[in-house]
């Protein structure tokens, strides 16, 4: 296979977008508003108002809080207990997160070291002076990062009640993720930094122990007071409600006046945002750059040479990515995003990314158009990364590898075409586990990375393949229009992605995401009929696919056939356009072999394949050809 046959291919099948058709109605008929998809389902999630004050001591590395959380029971249940993440207990020897990558069968060795050898003022914690509902003192109990807590008085349905926690937290050594002094000396990467209560949802509680992997939190609007000496500079999500007071690049014309304590406050508002981080380091540079939709980007990173290199080169790459996305899905639902050096790697957060900023070029560039399209899958569409890594990190990985190609004008790269690589790879070493796995509950590393990024991002590769790359693209609108600022689950996009393609994928959903069966197809037997050619296929494993059929003759004239499959219960539309669609009848799933006759002489063929570009994650794509030279040896 050609890449660049290949790519250009992907290309159209892609980047076409769809027009709405018009329906023409009689005009008798009132054609009313439907209810959107959310509604349908009788939707409904909990929603949080955070107010949080922060009195950070930069030489003991904690900081003082006070939180005053009001919590809004949407539910149809009362709730009498509540649970809230004290995340930075996980930095401490004998952790959750200490102990489980420990057993790891292939764990990270750095983090297993540098847990068990934290001292004490390096360790993570959060103290409770003194915990409150509405005014009354309350029970609680704190099981490593999960505090249980016995409410006073129950939330009815459609209540609210008022927290008021007063504590001390010790930030960890950077070690994963957040915590002070990153190995690029960033002094505080504040992300998992308060109590934060868990969300509730048809579900339940979401009470997931902190071992290092993925969020899930409450929708809600945050006020957030940092009060961090004057000489740092401060990266929050929201939007800063006092640049007059602050400086740093931020709008001011005011002389700036520093109190006697030598701290400045930063007030921030993040509103309808489901997280708060915030990072601080008195060595940022603070730019400012705009997208033509008029979207603030803020870019804070090292004052090195190398680095402002890097990050002068990188922000019209961050404005084109930003604008692509929102092109190509839907519209950013903020004014402002972050892209800040801080953290370990690249993490998505509320309108904004931690980033390593001292790497290559290229790495930083695919880095932050990887987080950025978490803005999308996963902020905006908030759904469970701990319970479905495969809908943030599998989606996003998919619309980086879309702003590769496109932004970035990377023709040469292979689109996709590793994650093919990596998927066969896990296959064939028998460590592929299902989609479905909770993100801390893989028995490998390597099979969580895989899953979650390659096969993940294969959901959408192979429905492109199935329903053809226009109506993929017109369903991940479709998504982001219906379930945007809210917690979608999986048969949420799938609904659309039935409705869209009116076809019926559930055993595609079972076989690709809940299950470990996998796809293989073979051309078993091609045979001369007189003037005509008799192909048989097999199917040699479980899942079932339709199948695009190339022909060559010697002449070199190619020609498309296309098998349906009858548990799809429709065909895809001609996704080669220069092309006639020979449309073959339907393989039943059930019946492991399929034969077909075609008007060429065997003598004729040059080769026959099935699927020619490879976007079928066939585990053994090797026998889906049959080549004429090949035949005569
Ligand atoms: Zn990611």
């Amino acid at each position: 296979m050609k890449n660049s046959l290949f790519l250009f291919t992907l290309f159209s099948l892609v980047m076409f977008s769809c027009k709405t058709q018009k329906v023409t109605t009689k005009p008798t008929i009132v054609i009313k508003k439907g209810l959107s998809e959310p509604e349908k389902r009788g939707y409904w999630q909990q929603r949080v108002k955070y107010k949080i004050n922060a009195d950070l001591d930069t030489l003991k590395n904690q900081y003082q809080g006070k939180i005053q959380l009001t919590y809004f029971n949407n539910s149809k249940d009362t709730l009498t207990k509540a649970y809230f993440h004290l995340y930075w207990n996980a930095f401490q020897p004998g952790s959750a997160m200490d102990w489980r990558n420990r057993t790891l069968e292939d764990p990270d060795r750095n983090l297993d070291k540098l847990i068990k050898n934290l001292k004490p003022d390096e360790i993570g914690f959060h103290h409770i002076n003194s915990f409150l509902q509405n005014g009354q003192k309350l029970d609680y109990k704190i099981v490593g990062t999960i505090m249980e807590v016995n409410l006073n008085q129950p939330i009815y349905p459609g209540d609210s009640t008022i927290f008021h926690l007063d504590y001390l937290t010790q930030i960890p050594k950077l070690l994963r993720r957040s915590g002070r002094d990153n190995t690029e000396g960033i002094e505080y990467s504040m992300a998992q930094w308060y109590p934060q209560i868990c969300e509730y949802d048809l579900q339940g509680w979401h009470t997931d122990p902190y071992i290092g992997r993925e969020f899930y939190n409450v929708w809600g609007d945050f006020d957030v007071k940092l009060k961090v000496p004057a000489n740092y500079t401060v990266a929050a999500s929201g939007y800063l409600q006092n640049p007059e007071e602050i400086g740093k690049n931020y709008p001011t014309n005011k002389p700036l006046n520093i109190p006697k304590n030598g701290k400045l406050t930063w007030h921030f508002y993040a509103p309808n945002v489901h997280d708060f981080v915030w990072a601080a380091d008195p060595d940022y540079i603070h730019d400012i750059a705009k997208t033509s939709d008029g979207i603030e980007l803020h870019f804070f990173y090292q004052n090195k040479p190398q680095t402002i290199e890097n990050w002068t080169k990188l922000k019209p790459f961050a404005i084109k990515t930003m604008e692509f996305y929102n092109e190509y899905i839907g519209k950013y639902p903020y004014k402002k995003y972050n892209i800040i050096q801080a953290g370990d790697g690249g993490m998505e957060y509320a309108m904004g990314t931690f980033v390593l900023g001292d790497k290559k070029f290229n790495s930083l560039r695919g880095t932050v158009q990887h987080e950025m399209g978490h803005a999308w899958f996963q902020f905006a569409l908030a759904t469970n990364e701990a319970q479905y890594p495969w809908m943030d990190e599998g989606f996003t990985s998919y619309i980086q590898d879309m702003a590769n190609l496109i932004v970035n004008g990377n023709k040469g790269a292979d689109l996709f075409q590793s994650s093919y690589n990596s998927y066969r790879y896990l296959v064939h070493q028998g460590k592929d586990e299902p989609l479905s796995t909770h993100s801390d509950h893989y028995t490998t590393n390597l099979a969580y990375w895989i899953g979650a990024y390659d096969k993940g991002k294969m959901v959408l590769t192979q429905l492109s393949y199935i329903m053809g790359g226009k109506k993929l693209r017109q369903t991940l609108q479709e998504y982001y229009a219906q379930w945007k600022m809210k917690h979608p689950q999986p048969d949420d996009f799938f609904k659309i992605a039935q409705k869209i393609s009116g076809m019926d994928l559930r055993i595609f959903k079972n076989d690709w995401i809940e299950t470990t069966h996998h796809i293989d197809y073979a051309v078993d037997k091609v045979s001369a009929e007189g003037q005509k050619t008799k192909i048989k296929l097999k199917r040699l494993d479980e899942m079932g696919m339709p199948l695009d059929i190339f022909v060559q003759d010697t002449a070199g004239n190619l020609y498309y056939y296309y098998i349906p499959l009858d548990l799809l219960r429709n065909t895809k539309e001609n996704p080669f356009p220069n092309m006639t669609q020979n449309m073959l009848p339907v393989w039943k799933w059930a019946v492991p072999q399929y034969e077909f006759t075609i008007d060429i002489p065997l003598k004729k063929i040059d080769f026959i394949t099935i699927d020619p570009f490879g976007y079928m994650a066939d585990i053994n794509p090797e026998n889906n050809v049959y080549k004429r030279n090949e035949n005569k040896k």
